[in-house]
């Protein structure tokens, strides 16, 4: 039998990503014990229908007893107060890490809470979907996804732990500084979710105008923004509360991009669209060519609305 990596588990928080953990832990054999901790009724409650944990509770003192891995699930405006409130059960020599999008400002909401003893590694695997809450996870999410670690300083023996942990859910792990991860995703992640809301919001006020055309014709391109706009709103709220800075940075360069395009337009620079549409058409096939998605046309949906998969976002 597979050796275990860590002897209790406990996931605090088990929406999308952290039911997704306690699925994957236990398929591949990475925890002896999981628990699920949440302050929702109806979340614990699910979990133990669905049988995602071998215990599910709302109390911090049991659940965190015994436990050398804490992973807290929770949105990233809701990170600190989560630390806080754990912070006092934590028992030594423990590892205490996390799944928030946004990096800097998680550590800085959760490092001072963090008792001496306790080594905290934050982390963020770059793998969801547009679903929310504890039936929306998959033991296969985190495949061939990458895992982002923002260590601090003097935690090698810590981060080498939980990396062997992601390895084994699946993920590829990559290891750099908070700051850089908030920018990187800023313009991989961030933007594009902020374009794919106001474009769909943007829709949603012309939809009085054209009558539900919208909606009707919407198999073109609108169709691909209304899955990442369909995101869950809270999770994302607190993701650009958190990361202003960087996604305000990619915020002006794409409106500094898009006014040049406008002028493309304008002046029916053809060659200009074209070379850009070449490029861009390039990164499409890199990121297949990198196994990050399916190369079947129409992300292998195949009929429209038939067979839709299950698509990767973070
Ligand atoms: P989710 O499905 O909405 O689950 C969030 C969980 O946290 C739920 O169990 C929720 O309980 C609980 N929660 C919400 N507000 C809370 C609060 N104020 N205090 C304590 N618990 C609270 O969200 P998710 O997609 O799993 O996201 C969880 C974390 O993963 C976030 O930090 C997010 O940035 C990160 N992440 C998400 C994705 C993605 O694509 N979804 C990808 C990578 C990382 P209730 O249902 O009772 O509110």
């Amino acid at each position: 039998m597979t050796e275990r990596l860590f002897k209790k588990l406990v996931l605090v928080g088990l929406g999308l990503i952290g039911s997704s953990i306690a699925r994957a832990a236990r398929k591949f054999s990475a925890a002896e014990t999981i628990v699920a901790l949440d302050a929702s009724r109806e979340v614990l409650s699910r979990v133990r229908e669905l049988g995602l944990a071998d215990e599910a509770t709302g109390d911090v003192r049991s659940a965190l007893q015994g436990a050398d891995l804490v992973i807290l699930c929770v949105p990233v405006g809701a990170i600190g107060a989560a630390a806080c409130e754990i912070a006092p059960y934590l028992e030594h020599g423990a590892v205490l890490s996390d799944v928030g999008s946004v990096k800097a400002s998680v550590i800085a909401q959760v490092a001072p809470h963090v008792p001496r003893g306790v080594h905290f590694v934050p982390a963020h695997p770059l793998a969801g979907t547009e679903f929310s809450g504890p039936d929306a996870g998959f033991a296969t999410l985190f495949q061939n996804r990458w895992c982002i670690l923002t260590p601090l300083e003097g935690e090698n023996a810590a981060v080498e732990e939980l990396a062997e942990f992601w390895k084994r859910l699946g993920a590829r792990v990559e290891a750099m500084s908070a700051e850089h991860h908030d920018l990187a995703l800023a313009i991989t992640s961030h933007l594009p979710h902020l374009i794919a809301y106001n474009i769909v919001g943007t829709a949603d006020h012309l939809e009085r105008v054209t009558q539900s055309e919208v909606i009707k014709f919407s198999a073109s391109g609108f169709r691909d923004f209304t899955r990442i706009a369909a995101s869950d709103p809270t999770m994302w709220r607190d993701v650009f509360l958190n990361n202003r800075d960087a996604v305000l940075e990619m915020l002006d360069r794409f409106n500094a991009d898009l006014a040049s395009l406008r002028g493309m337009i304008e002046r029916g620079d053809g060659e200009g669209l074209f070379d850009l549409f070449t490029r861009t058409r390039a990164i499409r096939r890199g990121i297949v060519e990198q196994g990050q998605d399916t190369a079947a046309p129409d992300f292998g949906r195949g009929v429209a609305g038939k067979g839709a998969s299950k698509a990767q976002a973070s």
